[in-house]
């Protein structure tokens, strides 16, 4: 998601208190962020927030870290937080490729990765957030037995994505190529922004939940 340029986003999110400015000095100690030491749970690629917003709504005792590239999507996970506050809530504005620089071993407990971008050449297998080379990024800072979930309506991308857990050792828990019509999987399912879109178009959801 790469919505037009927003003028003057990057100086909300500069100011913002939701926002955390040097993340790699958080590393080790997001609990005093939070001031708890509730279970830590992070959103690669986040876009608007919808989710994200929505599971910190409903999970008050766990911390939520919204990570997205761009400014001026982060923006409107921000307007989001405006309209309504949630104190389980916080954004990091990077690329997830230094992730791994901003937690400590064991620190984060859930990963979920929404409808990341394809990447759909073989070139650029790399930057896809579900490689091997990403899920090795995520074992550093995974609680033992942590999990990831991923969901998405490209089957490639699925496909790829089941075929990289053995590279970076991460043992598959559950996983289905519609997760709308599979009524274990899809209890307490919160659709993302773009599932909302896919689905409605009848495209199948895949998902897998996996763990380090
Ligand atoms: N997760 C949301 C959903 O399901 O509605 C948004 C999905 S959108 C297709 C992918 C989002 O991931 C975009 O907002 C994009 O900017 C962000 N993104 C892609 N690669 C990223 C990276 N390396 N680091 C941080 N954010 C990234």
């Amino acid at each position: 998601m790469r919505l037009r340029n927003v003028p003057g986003a990057r100086d909300v999110i500069a100011d913002s208190p939701l926002v955390v400015h040097d993340p790699e000095k958080a590393k080790g100690s997001w609990n005093k962020i939070f001031n708890n030491n509730h279970p830590l749970r992070i959103e690669i690629g986040m876009g608007k927030g919808k989710f994200l917003h929505e599971m910190a709504e409903k999970n008050p005792d766990i911390n939520y870290i919204g990570i997205e590239k761009y400014s001026s999507v982060l923006l409107r996970a921000l307007q989001k937080m405006d309209e309504t506050p949630v104190p389980n809530l916080m954004f990091i504005r990077m690329d997830a490729e230094n992730v791994d620089q901003v937690f400590s071993r064991e620190e984060v407990d859930r990963i979920y990765l929404n409808f990341s971008d394809p990447w759909p050449k073989d070139r650029h297998a790399k930057r896809r957030l579900t490689s091997r080379e990403f899920l090795k990024r995520y074992d550093r800072f995974l609680k033992k037995d942590g999990v990831v979930e991923f969901k998405t309506d490209n089957r490639d991308l699925f496909d790829f994505a089941l075929e990289e857990l053995s590279f970076a050792g991460f043992e598959v828990l559950q996983f289905t190529y519609d997760l709308h019509h599979d009524s274990e999987m899809v209890e307490g399912n919160i659709m993302t922004e773009y599932e909302e879109r896919f689905s409605s178009m009848g495209n199948p959801i895949c998902k897998y939940i996996v763990k380090r």
